[in-house]
């Protein structure tokens, strides 16, 4: 149980049928991955969002691994990738055998299709259909976008440079679950379905969780077949066991499915409290006293996962003092991430346009933002910030 009066920043909501399926998982004796639950989840997601298939993971992670190595990165390869992200956007650049080139953020806290754009022209050139990088010599193999807290990344105009460059673009959608675009040439399409493949996760944070878990989506009917085969040991021959490429065991089991469906019924309602409770930390403290609720994209409707309180300098306490001073209320907050690229497996590789990147690292503060929060809890947070200036 939690302390009395903690208030934390991100807890899963089990207020569905969740133990009812996974106890019917439990009693099926279906507990791997054989199970039943995991196509239902599969085809439950594909239809949510949809596309023709889904094909589930052991976690966002291992279905962002899978889309590299379905999108042909090779070691050797270079991938473009943003700088503000969490590190599991990026280390499956790695395991693939390629490095990553690091790029900074625009408003949206995601990829700034302006630096893309500058990257591919400036420092890049074209040999037999491919491109490469001029500085490293390395085939650049994909592009990575993240839709950072449930923020639509500007999707028109990175897909636009991808597809002008013949690069496949991926879109780690891990924390964008729901999150669509109302207006413009993606209108009516969801976080994860415009570039070549997207990757869900469900992990116990995210907006629906299984515990752990992930999905990848896409709109290659082979991306999604070659991703299911490689996480099934690439197991080609079910009686004679026959594998014809190294796989992994990166399937989805069928507790954790269970788990899903139950969350995904409830989906669209957590993104409804989400918007409330985005909205009353708007109404109380955006343009307070050197504050601001940082906004999602116009023109889209965001899940709005995490919220981003911006401290100018115009707020007396820095972000770490804030941190502190909630720490002391028992209030759990926490700083957007450190940047990628000056982290110790990642300080050798290319990094470009930061600034913006730098900025928010420096000034994020994420604040509680439980769909079960309550209202007096919520008030208790913002009182507590603006208690300070
Ligand atoms: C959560 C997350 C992942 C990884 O998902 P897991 O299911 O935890 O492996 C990848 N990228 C980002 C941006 C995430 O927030």
């Amino acid at each position: 149980m939690a302390e009395a009066n903690f208030i934390p920043l991100s807890v899963p909501n089990f207020a569905g049928r969740e133990r009812e399926y996974v106890d019917a998982a439990v009693v099926s004796e279906w507990v791997s991955s054989g199970g039943a639950k995991v196509t239902e989840f599969e085809n439950a997601i594909a239809g949510y969002c949809g596309m023709p298939r889904a094909v589930a993971a052991c976690s966002g992670t291992a279905g962002l691994h899978l889309a590299l190595l379905c999108a042909g990165v090779k070691p050797g390869d270079e991938v473009i990738v943003p700088a503000l992200t969490f590190i599991a956007a990026v280390n499956p650049v790695r395991y693939a055998g390629a490095e990553p080139v690091f790029l900074g953020c625009d408003d949206s806290l995601c990829m700034d299709p302006q630096l893309l754009g500058q990257f591919l022209e400036g420092n890049t050139e074209r040999r037999g259909g491919e491109v490469y990088n001029k500085n490293s010599g390395r085939r650049i193999a994909a592009v990575m976008v993240v839709h950072v807290f449930g923020n639509l990344a500007d999707m028109p105009a990175l897909c636009e440079i991808a597809a002008k460059y013949g690069l496949p673009l991926i879109e780690d959608a891990t924390e964008a679950l729901g999150s669509r675009f109302e207006a413009g040439p993606f209108a009516g399409k969801m976080a994860g379905t415009m570039g070549d493949a997207g990757v869900y996760s469900f992990n116990g944070n995210k907006i629906i969780t299984t515990g752990a878990g992930g999905m990848l989506i896409s709109n290659h009917g082979d991306w999604a077949q070659r991703a299911k085969h490689l996480s099934t040991q690439a197991k080609s021959d079910e009686l004679y066991f026959l594998h014809d490429e190294v796989g992994y065991n990166y399937r989805l089991s069928n507790i954790p499915a269970a788990l899903g469906l139950a969350q995904l019924a409830q989906l669209e309602g957590f993104i409804g409290r989400k918007k409330e409770l985005y909205e009353r930390y708007r109404d109380a403290l955006d343009g307070k006293v050197g504050l601001r609720l940082l906004p999602f994209r116009e023109g889209t409707r965001p899940n709005r996962w995490f919220f981003s309180l911006y401290l100018t300098g115009a707020y007396p306490l820095g972000r770490d003092a804030l941190l502190e001073k909630l720490k002391e209320a028992k209030i759990q907050a926490r700083p957007i991430w450190a940047l990628i690229h000056e982290q110790k497996p990642y300080r050798q590789n290319e990094a470009h346009g930061l600034e913006k990147a730098e900025d928010y690292r420096a000034r994020i503060v994420n604040l509680p933002c439980s769909t079960n929060l309550s209202e007096r809890d919520q008030q208790r947070v913002m009182e507590t910030i603006l208690s300070q200036a």
